[in-house]
């Protein structure tokens, strides 16, 4: 099976790891801070703080912004869960924008007024344009899960342009990885501090009062990453340029190879922005057939996502203005992309869609 997403892990990656594993720190330590500075550098941000997983840095973001219940959280159904558990993790309401179905991400034009947070998804790892927003929520905190080496006309995804946090993922599926793990970016010190002590129980040191001493005003959780995970961002990170670039490669691939077929190609960056290539996601007509065809014959093909609007956890939310969410998911399929995907698996995945294409036509 070929499948839809993979990491790619190469020997120095290996060294780092157990380079970390042999040293002092083993969580806590050096390489956490270092993991985050090479994050705050990348993206242009002023603080990076990593944390276990993207869904926790989502929480600790929720928490960080001072979101509650009684705050209404918006963001777009089209995406993973973890997008909108955030904000019932802190007890806020979540409610969804439709999506613009010629880029697939939410219409910022469309966030309504007297919304409090807004979670904008990059979805497949094309910058929402945060600049087209005509209500701005008080919070915004981009989920940049997909995005990290996509850039806007401000420059790196990542560096809060427009937004208060940007969240990042490192799941193997996502572009760089640490095994599990996430990072919260953002240039504003208070957020910065808010997000390490959730990050670590709530933990505040007051050393006038003794070494040993500390207090806890609000709970926090144990949302850590390890210094083994950390060496590996590090590694990974350095290749973050050359990941993206092949992605770029087999995604252009894609759109030639794709031109004769009766399928939507997966949405361009507009002018100023480039395109994270997280997914290859594109839109055919019967697409239950094409998918079971598709699995049958060794293609990891996949849907991102079930709306979050369809989760039975979600059936309070509003959701009968969300025509253009549910009509790309009854469409919509992720084709395989990833950096060491060859161009014969990739010809592979063409013509096997073609017969799946030939084959489910009525
Ligand atoms: C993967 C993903 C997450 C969650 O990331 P984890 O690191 O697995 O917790 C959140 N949002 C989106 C859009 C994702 O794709």
């Amino acid at each position: 099976m070929i499948p839809y997403g993979r990491q790619e892990i190469d020997d120095e990656d290996v060294a780092a790891v157990v380079a970390a594993l042999r040293s002092d720190w083993l969580t806590q330590g050096p390489t956490i801070e270092a993991f985050e500075s090479d994050l705050a550098l990348m993206t242009g941000a002023e603080h990076a703080v990593a944390y276990c997983n993207a869904t926790a840095a989502l929480h600790g973001a929720c928490h960080a912004a001072e979101l509650g219940p009684g705050d209404l959280l918006i963001t777009s159904s089209l995406s993973f869960a973890a997008s909108a558990n955030c904000g019932r993790y802190v007890g806020a309401d979540v409610g969804f924008v439709d999506i613009d179905p010629k880029t697939l991400n939410l219409d910022p034009a469309a966030v309504p007024e007297g919304v409090e947070a807004l979670v904008p998804v990059h979805f497949a790892g094309l910058p929402v344009d945060l600049t087209q927003l005509v209500h701005r929520p008080r919070v915004i905190i981009e989920d940049a899960a997909h995005a990290i080496g996509a850039t806007t006309p401000d420059g790196p995804v990542g560096n809060c342009a427009h937004s208060d946090m940007t969240v990042f993922s490192f799941h193997p599926v996502k572009t760089i990885t640490t095994g599990e793990g996430g990072a919260v970016t953002t240039n504003n010190a208070h957020l910065a501090e808010r997000l390490r002590r959730f990050r670590h129980h709530g933990i505040r040191a007051v050393p006038d009062r003794g070494g040993w001493y500390y207090e806890i005003d609000e709970i926090g959780m144990n949302y850590r990453l390890t210094d083994m995970q950390a060496a590996l961002g590090r590694t990974q990170l350095a290749k973050l340029g050359g990941f993206i670039s092949r992605r770029h490669e087999l995604a252009q691939r894609y759109d030639l190879l794709l031109a004769g077929l009766p399928v939507t190609t997966a949405p361009a960056a507009g002018a100023g922005f480039t395109h994270g290539h997280h997914l290859y996601p594109i839109r055919v007509q019967h697409r239950d057939e094409v998918f079971s065809y598709l699995r049958q014959n060794g293609i990891g093909t996949q849907v991102h996502y079930v709306p979050i609007h369809h989760q039975p956890a979600y059936a309070s939310s509003a959701s009968s203005h969300l025509v253009n969410t549910n009509e790309a998911y009854e469409q919509i399929l992720s084709l395989p992309l990833f950096p060491t995907l060859t161009e014969a698996e990739q010809d592979k995945v063409v013509d096997t869609l073609a017969d799946a294409l030939a084959k489910s036509a009525p």
